[in-house]
């Protein structure tokens, strides 16, 4: 299964390809994280891929009640902290910022109205996000957040765009995974420079065509905003697909037009993402001084949270959704659809509680 299943064509190709094609001729392949980083600006900037006017549908637009689930955690733990004020939501990757929209309405109700920060690269998707969330402060990147209070963090479906690296086993050795151009198509081949010693020492003697993904634009998002929670006190929650263990193997898909793609055709006009490695990122949040709460299955999140109770009593106020609910309660928590393959981590501060459905440490 793709995780962000598509649901609608995507728009004509865009001049990206030339670009690469040009700098690739001039100066030879470029690294995967190069393509990566360079394909996903031109997508999000162009477009507005959610929903089912998109190309694929993530959890906040599956349901209001998953937006809702992280606000009610957030709020609990907020209040549990002692109310610390002034606090700040802060959203990175918000999309169409319904899981913003979402999670604000229900920590209002429990008094917890923060001010809202979002973290967003596309000036397209900002005027989508202000349409819903007028009042919020828009940033490139987690340097210009308010340094004066407490941060609630959240980002669904933000870490897996970053751009992976990649690392080859050859017949001679461990390479960079590079992409190149030849015959009016992108294809990725291995570099030249050796990089046996960038491997771990167990891995060195893997088999030919072995591949080691690494995603240092995570790494760094997330010991970023962990300094900032030490510092300032506050929460974390990161949801993406992704395993708790490191694995070896490529797994940058892409999906376009209903289904996935060949990540390497027509850069720029499909979504790329990478599967997160939970298990490396833990210890980063850990080193950068916050408490690691735990990363459990989606389906436990919002099992925990009382998602179920709340899909029922939506279901007796408007019965002739009763179907389309239960419907979007199984994509969102079933073992074979969203509920097994995405992971919650959930961080906070020294002397901040324990989160809902987190077994204390
Ligand atoms: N969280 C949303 C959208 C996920 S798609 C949802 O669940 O529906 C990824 C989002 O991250 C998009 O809003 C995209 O524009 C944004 N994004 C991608 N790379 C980024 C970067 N380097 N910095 C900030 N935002 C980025």
């Amino acid at each position: 299964m793709t995780a962000r299943v598509a649901v609608a064509p995507s728009e004509p190709p865009s001049s990206l390809a030339a670009r690469l094609a040009r700098l690739i001729a001039a100066g030879g392949p470029i690294s995967v994280a190069q393509y990566m980083a360079a394909a996903n600006a031109h997508y999000y900037a162009s477009r507005e891929p959610f929903g089912s006017a998109g190309d694929f549908i993530t959890a906040p637009e599956v349901s209001q009640t998953f937006g809702e689930m992280i606000g009610i955690w957030l709020a609990d733990l907020w209040q549990r902290a002692g109310r610390p004020a002034p606090v700040h939501y802060v959203e990175a990757g918000p999309g169409r910022g319904t899981l913003a929209r979402d999670a604000l309405r229900v920590m209002a109700r429990f008094g917890l109205v923060p001010q809202v920060h979002l973290v967003e690269t596309s000036t397209r998707l900002r005027a989508c996000q202000a349409e819903w969330l007028p009042a919020a402060h828009w940033h490139a990147d987690f340097s210009t957040l308010p340094e004066d209070g407490a941060l609630l963090f959240v980002a669904n479906e933000f870490l897996d765009a970053l751009p992976v690296r990649q690392l080859v086993k050859t017949a001679a050795g461990w390479r960079e995974r590079l992409v190149g151009h030849r015959d009016g198509r992108f294809r990725p081949v291995a570099g030249e420079r050796p990089m046996d010693a960038a491997v771990p020492s167990a891995l060195r003697a893997a088999q030919v065509g072995a591949i080691l993904e690494t995603s240092p634009a995570a790494a760094a998002m997330v010991a970023d905003i962990a300094a900032r929670i030490a510092a300032q006190g506050g929460a974390a929650l990161v949801i993406d697909y992704g395993h708790d263990e490191s694995r070896l193997g490529s797994t940058l898909q892409a999906v376009r037009a209903h289904a996935g793609a060949d990540p390497f055709a027509d850069p720029g006009e499909a979504d790329l993402t990478a599967l997160v490695d939970f298990s490396v990122l833990a210890p980063i949040a850990q080193t950068a001084g916050v408490r690691w709460l735990g990363t459990i299955e989606q389906r436990h999140f919002l099992a925990a949270l009382g998602i179920a109770a709340r899909i029922a009593m939506l279901a007796r106020r408007a019965p002739a959704r009763r179907d389309a609910l239960e419907a979007a309660l199984a994509r969102l928590t079933a073992p074979d659809q969203m509920g097994q393959l995405f992971k919650v981590m959930a961080l906070a501060a020294k002397g901040w509680p324990d989160g809902a459905g987190f077994a204390p440490a």
